[in-house]
């Protein structure tokens, strides 16, 4: 009889984009050996038993942000077993050097090293990270970065252009730690270079830049006319950054994104007017390849769901019909994926007055439960599609797909086992972050992991982490044969 090291038996395993199938894998070393429809379970030295679960891959949370408010080390590890609650079992993080994060600047041959030591060992599940070059001398090391670090995806936010920060006087120089001007001729070369890598890495890489479209020119008017309002609270915050300025700053971005040939990832499309500007780019450039990602919190919270600040994040929380708007375009296939866009950031970090208040929040270890509550059991999206939107449409975008996001043997044999039944009501508690609040608290969400697996092993269990930190480094991009 042929051997497993673990045999997952009884359930329905859901293939992004094929179906929901009942079937039994077999995992050895850390990966799918075999998919039958009948196992026996006595051919593994371990067994799961899965009946009555279904088995999806597990999550690619493609849009993180580590160590941005608090100590890397420390980030690394509570925030990744807040992912083992959601189904998450690879983290993509966005990392840039200036304020926030390591506080400082260089050279990323230098400082990539850093962050990756700070990582390793604490991490629960595997992870990659997405750099943002903010100085000259960072674009000069794309090419490297792609070719030989196993950085497949940068990062350039279009609202530090004539940046004034919300709250305090520091101008976009200070904030980027950089004497280079982050323009739109740094935005340009930036893409010229991702291209470039682009291109060397062959047909089956694909080398991206993902971009935060918000226009700080356009945020300085309304934040002031918001602020003379009197308005506070979530919906200052949504008034003060209008969905205008997103659909602005996507087609300033498509447009040079067109002239260079680079790949590009709209973030966060918060609004319907956001979607509208993607949406029409994509009819502009056909030949462009435009992918666009939406987060767990704009497809659930609504400005006047939230009390304080804990909700403050960019782009806004908007309002119920850009909620509806996102999930008819998610329905549609115009959303590529879903990501969390988790930050921790702690109450005393929020503060009272939403103007200072730090702005993002966690959301990570929802990535499956909202999905699964607000797609599958509220509006019907099919459990394949799901399985794509949270695991392998993020995979095969950012250069991880021969190993994460796909059941196929050989994969790393990344599982969440979910209870499509199960109900609970968000509490900080629950999500096993170092958070101590959550703007989702009190969302009622029916369908939650109840066993993570990350290459064979089980992580997370029945609400308890079951194995010290057992992420690596995942370079992408990456080939089926060991990375
Ligand atoms: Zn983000």
């Amino acid at each position: 009889m042929t051997r497993y090291d673990t045999v997952v038996s009884g359930g329905t395993v859901v293939f992004p984009g094929i179906g929901a199938i009942r079937c039994d894998i077999g995992i050895r070393d850390g990966r799918v050996a075999a998919i039958a429809d009948d196992l026996q379970a006595s051919s593994g030295d371990d067994a799961v038993d899965a009946r009555g679960l279904h088995v999806f891959p597990g999550g690619v949370d493609s849009h993180m942000h580590f160590g941005i408010y608090r100590d890397l080390t420390e980030d690394v590890a509570s925030e990744t077993e807040s992912s083992l609650v959601g189904g998450a079992t690879t983290a993509l993080s966005y990392f840039r050097t200036g304020h926030h994060y390591l506080n400082r600047s260089g050279p990323y041959r230098e400082i990539l090293p850093e962050v990756l030591a700070a990582t390793d060992g604490h991490a629960h599940i595997d992870y990659g990270y997405h750099l943002a070059p903010m100085t000259s001398g960072q674009i000069d090391e794309i090419g490297w970065l792609a070719g030989e670090a196993g950085i497949a995806s940068f990062k350039y936010y279009m609202f530090y252009k004539g940046l004034n920060l919300a709250g305090d006087s520091e101008d976009a120089d200070a904030f980027t730690m950089s004497d280079d001007k982050y323009d739109f001729g740094h935005l340009y070369s930036m893409m010229e270079q991702v291209a470039a890598a682009d291109a060397s890495q062959g047909e089956d890489a694909r080398i991206s830049l993902s971009l935060h479209c918000e226009n700080a020119e356009l945020i300085k008017l309304f934040m002031a006319r918001t602020q003379a309002a009197g308005v506070q609270g979530a919906r200052a915050w949504h008034e003060a950054r209008p969905p205008l300025t997103e659909r602005l700053s996507v087609h300033e971005a498509a447009i040079l994104a067109d002239a260079t040939r680079c790949r590009v990832n709209l973030l966060h499309l918060s609004s319907a007017e956001a979607l509208r500007g993607a949406l029409e780019v994509r009819s502009l450039y056909p030949s462009l390849d435009v992918r666009c990602e939406t987060t767990l919190h704009h497809l659930v919270l609504t400005h006047d769901m939230l009390d304080g600040t804990g909700g403050k994040v960019n782009p806004p929380i908007r309002t119920r019909d850009d909620v509806e708007a996102l999930w008819a375009a998610v329905m549609r296939g115009d959303i590529d994926w879903v990501a969390s866009d988790h930050a921790c950031c702690m109450e005393s970090q929020k503060g009272d007055d939403v103007w200072p208040a730090l702005p993002g929040f966690g959301g990570t270890a929802l990535l499956y439960p909202v999905m699964i509550s607000e797609g599958f059991h509220r509006r019907g999206l099919a459990l394949e599609r799901i399985a794509d939107l949270v695991s392998a449409a993020p995979a095969r975008a950012y250069g991880c797909q021969a190993r994460k996001g796909s059941l196929m043997v050989g994969a790393d044999a990344d599982l969440a086992l979910i209870d499509l039944e199960r109900e609970q009501v968000v509490t900080p508690e629950l999500l096993h972050s170092a958070q101590d609040h959550t703007p989702f608290e009190g969302v009622p969400l029916k369908g939650w992991p109840v066993r993570t697996i990350l290459r064979g092993e089980t992580v997370y269990a029945d609400g308890e982490v079951t194995r010290a930190p057992a992420g690596r480094f995942l370079a992408r991009p990456g080939t089926g044969s060991g990375v």
